[in-house]
Formats: C-alpha cells, structure tokens, sequence
C-alpha cells in the first residue's frame, strides 16, 4: 500500500500497488502544471487507487483537446485524475509518501523542452507518448 497527499493534506488517496515505472513528459502543458520542466508521472490501475479524502475540494480545469488538471482548490496542489475515458489513474510521483524506487521509462516531447531543461533518458523521445496501450505497456501497469 502507498499512500499520497496534497501540500495542504487535504486531498489523500491510496496506491494498492508500488509504481515501478514512471515517465516524465515535458510538453508545454505539463510545463505550466508543473511550474517546472516537465512532468513526472505514472499510471496505475483504477481498481489499485482508491481516495481516502479530499474528493469534495479537487477542482478541475480541462483544454478542449482534453488536457486537464486537477488539483486541490485550498493548496493548488495536482492531485491525480481518470485518464479520460480509460480504467486507468494519472498519479503525480511527488504527491506519493514513500521513497519508492521506481525507474523512469522515457522523456516524452523533449521538442517542446526549455533550453535549461536538459534531464534525459535512455529512451528519449521528441513527440508525445504514440498511444495510451503504449504507455501502460511500458509503465508495466497491468503487471
Ligand atoms: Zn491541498
Ligand atoms: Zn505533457
């Protein structure tokens, strides 16, 4: 069991799985979620997550294309959300309690990354992630 929270507490939720896998994406979306570079994420399955509280206060904001965050209305905190439309939970590694060792997968759209965001992979990649079933695969979610 992993558990995870908010800067301010509020919102908390728990991981029945340790994320072995993560990936870091460093779009200009995830740049401005962020405030930093990129992105540092995982997925787990919907049926592995579960909240332990907070649901009331998580605002959401989503772009027409779909892009979205939420994030705790009192701290601003990203907290994870449903993956669009997939069994699937997007979790922000930051938020989790536990020093987990967990390996980093790929850099997604390193085209888009700042001249001083230079963190790279092994398996760098310049577009975005080719496909949701990609992603799980590598991240070893259905495991
Ligand atoms: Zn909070
Ligand atoms: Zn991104």
């Amino acid at each position: 069991m992993t558990s995870g929270h908010c800067l301010c507490g509020a919102v908390r939720f728990c991981l029945a799985v340790e994320p072995r896998f993560f990936y870091r994406c460093h779009c200009s979306l995830c740049r401005r979620q962020t405030g930093v570079g990129f992105n540092l994420a995982t997925l787990v399955k919907a049926a592995d997550f579960c909240w332990e509280a907070g649901q009331g206060v998580i605002g959401s904001w989503q772009k027409p294309s779909g892009y979205r965050n939420d994030f705790c209305s009192q701290c601003g905190s990203t907290v994870p959300n449903v993956l669009r439309q997939s069994p699937y939970f997007w979790v922000p590694l930051g938020l989790l309690d536990a020093p987990l060792n967990s390996e980093c997968i790929g850099d997604f759209c390193t085209d888009d990354a700042m001249p001083w965001d230079e963190l790279r992979s092994a398996n760098s990649c310049r577009t975005a992630v080719d496909s949701l079933e990609f992603l799980v695969h590598q991240l070893q979610v259905d495991k």
